[in-house]
């Protein structure tokens, strides 16, 4: 920490610059603290999935009818409670991620993998939540046959799937999202653009921060989504960014090395 001196003489009226004085903390034990409390989330979230798990399958046993017939208002509580039940895993999965990259718990799978699949793979997983909104996805490619990149299959893939997740939560309904992949030099460049109501420029750089949601806006998430995938791509030997402005759009990107 820096702190700048200014004193003001006496019998003078103007401040006068005299030096300053630099503050040296010693952080380890934030940083233990800090580990320990990763491990806790690690234990809860692994703790809670089975749990969780086992509501979900009794509910959809209810939803079966097996042990008898439903009223319309019962159905609709077991709905709400499947939602709820989703939600829960999503957020303890999402924990669990974050927490095993940070313990360095993590083991990837790095393999030439083929852009196109990748891609296809990420867009069939949210097809349903585009659909919801009316919004298509329209792919580009601007790579040669062959090219693949170095990378985790299933950890890229979930990366893509958040990028495409948030562009579909955050763009209007009927807009179209754009996937642009492009070789540059020895990398693969993977975008993903929407036509929603963009970033702030000043929340850029702590939009990849754990927890982080821009002010104001009331959704559902958790604000891990973008620090986990940060973590995948940088573990990956990639570069992940942003490109955004307020009612402008976003484009969310991540490059990884070619094979
Ligand atoms: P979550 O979506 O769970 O809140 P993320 O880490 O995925 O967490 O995103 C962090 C925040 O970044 C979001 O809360 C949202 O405010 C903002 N954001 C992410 N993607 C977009 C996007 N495509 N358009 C506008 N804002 C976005």
């Amino acid at each position: 920490e820096v702190v700048p001196i200014n004193i003001i003489k006496t019998g003078e009226n103007e401040k006068k610059y005299i030096g300053r004085v630099i503050l040296l903390r010693n952080i380890t034990p934030f940083k233990e603290l800090d580990f320990a409390k990763t491990n806790f989330i690690a234990t809860i979230s692994h703790e809670l999935k089975t749990p969780i798990s086992a509501i979900k399958m009794g509910v959809q046993l209810l939803e079966n009818q097996k042990f008898g017939e439903l009223n319309e208002q019962q159905k609709e509580l077991l709905k709400s409670i499947n939602e709820d039940g989703q939600r829960l895993l999503d957020i303890t999965g999402e924990l669990l991620n974050l927490s095993q990259v940070e313990t360095g718990n993590i083991r990837l799978n790095i393999e030439p993998c083929s852009p196109k699949e990748m891609v296809q793979a990420a867009i069939k997983n949210v097809e349903k939540l585009a659909e919801q909104k009316n919004i298509s996805m329209i792919t580009q490619y601007e790579i040669e046959d062959g090219d693949a990149v170095a990378a985790d299959f299933d950890k890229t893939v979930w990366v893509m799937n958040n990028f495409l997740s948030n562009a579909i939560k955050h763009s209007f309904q009927d807009e179209t999202i754009l996937i642009r992949v492009e070789r540059k030099e020895s990398t693969v460049s993977f975008s993903i653009t929407d036509t929603g109501k963009g970033i702030d420029e000043k929340y850029h750089r702590q939009i990849f921060d754990r927890y982080f949601q821009v002010p104001g806006e009331h959704q559902n998430g958790t604000g891990l989504g973008l620090a986990i995938s940060k973590n995948f791509i940088e573990k990956q030997h990639g570069e992940i960014g942003v490109k955004s402005s307020l009612n402008q759009g976003s484009t969310f990107y991540f490059m990884l090395p070619v094979k």
